[in-house]
């Protein structure tokens, strides 16, 4: 079973390459936490632990170029770029 991964139009903040690489976080299933209200412990006020793989977004990213995992990462817009001009 191999991910399946979408061409975005985003820009590594490590090696400014243009095209990051996502996809749901098979971890969490792209809800970004974990419903813990099966455990036996009981979390105040919270069922739910982020999802430390996609930090909470329920997405994983990463550069094909350097391989840098962006999950949760701030990456650049492109569209954005052009308005600071
Ligand atoms: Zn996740
Ligand atoms: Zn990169």
């Amino acid at each position: 079973m191999a991910d399946d991964y979408e061409l975005e139009n985003l820009i590594c903040p490590e090696c400014n390459h243009h095209g990051t690489e996502s996809t749901r976080c098979h971890w969490c299933g792209g809800d970004g936490c974990f419903d813990t209200s099966d455990e036996d412990f009981l979390i105040e006020g919270s069922q739910y632990e982020p999802c430390e793989e996609c930090k909470g977004t329920g997405i994983l990213r990463h550069c094909p170029e350097c391989g840098e995992d962006l999950s949760g990462r701030n990456v650049i817009d492109p569209d954005e770029l052009y308005d600071l001009h």
